[in-house]
């Protein structure tokens, strides 16, 4: 069995960044509507997630971290959980098979907390400790066990700007949870939590960026564009301030990219790109998308009307910003 979760493990766990997506993502499962991520360098020696979320009960933990264990039923049609298809009910069972773990959890119907430890897939202790409501995962020492997955590892700056990217995509698709990394004490990541979207630009990409927006929401053959738009005036160097969340997802799209930087073209007095942060709503059986479960990558049935109507949308709303 534990060779078997190595194995596994390796599948969805590539980098800290993947350990801190799998977390903070069960973290907003379990209703949390604040997320606190610390690390040490770059998350392989040290991971630490805290939520305030519902908890995990005595008896539940130690199924918790058997594979194929989740306590959420998930319909296969679901896009917004597309990521995770495939991957149900392995995260916590990868993680602890290549990692030490300690977790501290308490729901709010008990009197005492758990913490449980469990080190490459063995079970250490179990006990009762005093605890706030929620849940606390401290991961140490990524791929103690696993020397040949060590040395795939990027520099700990490198693996932290990953988990920072990532934070700062999951408070951009939930403004309603606040989030807070901080790596090496120091703090990288603040949002509110207040589910104000703008705030949350402001909070990550400052004054300059917030300020400067336009509103779009557009709707046509059932899909649904809503963020906001950059103005074309403050332009950047290249596709990273290009951010697309499709049903609440964070995706990659060239063609979605294509579509927008098109509709600028006519904005922008050099050819540069956008700052974006754009909300896609896709009924999925009026438009047929593919997610590619770990990268991200989207792809759509019909291209070309995707293409238009996000080119018309992005066009239509920099022609008539409404103030
Ligand atoms: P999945 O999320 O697909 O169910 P995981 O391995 O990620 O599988 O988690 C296993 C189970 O552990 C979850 O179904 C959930 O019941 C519980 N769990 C994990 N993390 C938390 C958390 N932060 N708060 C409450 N429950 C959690
Ligand atoms: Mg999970």
């Amino acid at each position: 069995q534990i060779t078997i979760d190595k194995i596994a493990a390796g599948e969805v766990i590539e980098r800290p960044a993947s350990i801190v997506k799998e977390l903070a993502e069960n973290a907003m499962d379990a209703g949390a509507s604040a997320v606190a991520v610390e690390i040490q360098e770059g998350g392989i020696s040290f991971i630490r997630v805290t939520d305030n979320g519902s908890g995990i009960s005595r008896e539940d933990v130690p199924n918790a971290f058997l594979r194929h264990s989740t306590s959420k039923i998930r319909s296969v049609e679901d896009l917004s959980h597309i990521s995770s298809l495939g991957f149900r009910g392995e995260a916590l069972s990868s993680i602890a098979a290549v990692t030490k773990v300690e977790l501290v959890t308490k729901t709010k119907d008990e009197p005492f907390g758990t913490r449980y430890v469990i080190e490459g897939g063995k079970e250490q202790s179990l006990e009762d400790t005093g605890a706030p409501d929620g849940t606390t995962f401290l991961i140490r020492q990524l791929f103690y066990n696993v020397p040949a997955r060590r040395k795939f590892l990027k520099t700990p700056m490198t693996e932290a700007g990953h988990i920072q990217d990532l934070l700062m995509r999951l408070a951009l698709s939930h403004p309603e949870v606040s989030f807070q990394f901080v790596n090496n004490g120091q703090e990288k990541l603040r949002t509110s939590g207040n589910g104000k979207l703008k705030d949350v630009i402001y909070s990550i990409y400052g004054r300059e960026a917030a300020s400067n927006l336009i509103d779009m929401d557009y709707e046509k053959e059932g899909v649904r564009i809503a963020g906001y738009l950059g103005r074309p005036s403050v332009s950047r160097g290249n596709r990273n301030f290009e951010n697309f969340f499709v049903n609440g997802r964070y995706v990659k799209s060239a063609m979605i990219s294509k579509a927008v930087e098109d509709a600028y073209k006519d904005f922008m007095m050099q050819h540069k790109f956008p700052f974006l942060v754009l909300h896609f709503y896709i009924n999925g059986e009026d438009i047929d998308v593919n997610v590619h479960p770990t990268k991200m990558e989207l792809r759509f049935q019909k291209q070309q009307q995707v293409y238009n109507l996000v080119y018309e949308g992005v066009h239509r709303t920099l022609l008539e910003p409404e103030l």
